[in-house]
């Protein structure tokens, strides 16, 4: 079977790999949909001597069909189908009860991260254990569950802690995946959007999506384009999918006082001056990292009830084999979201 693996450096490659078979507790995919993220692109350029795992399969957005059973599987059957919640954790702790693996506090655990430490969604078929399986409605195709399975629901998931409603202008920084899922899941909870992003691809993708006014900072400061659009104030809420200290700056100070800001871009610093960025303007930031399987199971549930378009959001599909050029046009970050398909 074909797998796509990076080396560092911007260089990707298509491999040959051996059939898996599933061990204890484990499950086989046969791949349908596998979502490429931003967080990839961080490992993507990252010098090649510091590349870890070179040898596994990246994607960490994988969605497909379960095609067979490792002994001891109990809460999956063959032929369903399934959104892979990239992390394994011990299963057992308070954490990874609670639906977050990636949290698992068992020191003793080998923990894993597919399409890292372990293998990922960008290859033909992919092992993993069960309990990384999240059901995928029969109303949502395989590609929409693979923005779930990262990109969507961490999105949905910021949106949540900042509580926005129809009362809330919210700007969101960063139109790539994760920035034109908030601006569309945002607009679904009934908030006014504004869309920040230096790519006018992106901003027109944002404005299709539905966003109320869409700033690039060529135009000048976003903090300043923002408050303009705020009777001065600023925004209720931001969200900050980039990960740079810039726009983790802006994405305080463009808040109006009293307001809320969450941090999703990973990576790198925030650097703030507390007293006026911060404390004398009452702020409350939130970090928010991706999503636990029952907050995906919800995201699923919101966007079949509201019948978000969040396909609309795709720009490419792309096969397997396509996966070294796919990854190219993606650098660039003025797509859309971009997904590896199969069938
Ligand atoms: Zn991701
Ligand atoms: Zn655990």
């Amino acid at each position: 079977m074909k797998g796509l693996v990076f080396l560092g450096d911007r260089r990707a490659e298509v491999r040959d790999f051996p059939e898996e078979t599933p061990g204890q507790g484990e499950v086989l995919l046969r791949m349908r949909a596998s979502g490429m993220c931003g967080s990839d692109l961080h490992k993507y350029r990252g010098p090649a001597a510091e590349t870890s795992f070179p040898d596994n399969r990246i994607g960490h957005e994988p969605c497909g069909e379960v095609v067979a059973l490792g002994p001891g599987v109990t809460r999956v059957r063959v032929g369903a189908r399934v959104m892979q919640h990239h992390y394994l954790g011990c299963g057992r702790c308070r954490y990874c009860q609670m639906g977050y693996q990636q949290l698992c506090s068992d020191t003793k655990f080998k923990k894993g991260y597919y399409g890292g430490s372990l293998h990922g969604g960008h290859g033909d078929y992919m092992v993993c254990n069960e309990r990384t399986c999240v059901a995928l409605s029969d109303e949502l195709s395989f590609d929409v569950g693979a923005m779930l399975a990262c990109g969507s629901s961490t999105a949905y998931l910021a949106l949540t802690k900042l509580q926005v409603s129809g009362r809330d202008t919210v700007a969101v920084f960063g139109q790539g995946p994760v920035g034109l899922a908030a601006t569309m899941l945002g607009m679904a909870m009934g908030a006014r959007i504004i869309a920040v992003d230096p790519s006018e691809k992106r901003l027109a993708l944002a404005r299709t999506a539905g966003a109320w006014k869409a700033v690039n900072p060529n135009d000048g400061d976003s903090v300043e384009q923002i408050k303009s659009l705020t009777r001065g104030e600023g925004a209720d809420a931001t969200i900050e999918a980039v990960g740079i200290p810039l726009t983790r700056k802006q994405a305080a100070t463009s808040a109006r006082i009293f307001g809320r800001c969450a941090l999703v871009g990973e990576r790198g610093q925030a650097v703030y001056e507390a007293t006026p960025d911060i404390i004398h303007r009452h702020l409350t930031i939130y970090g928010s990292w991706t999503v636990s399987t029952f907050g995906m199971e919800e995201v699923a549930r919101f966007v079949v009830d509201r019948g978000v378009p969040l396909q609309d959001l795709i720009t490419e599909r792309v096969q397997i084999k396509d996966g070294v050029e796919a990854y190219r046009r993606f650098d660039k970050q003025d797509t859309g979201k971009m997904v590896i398909v199969w069938g």
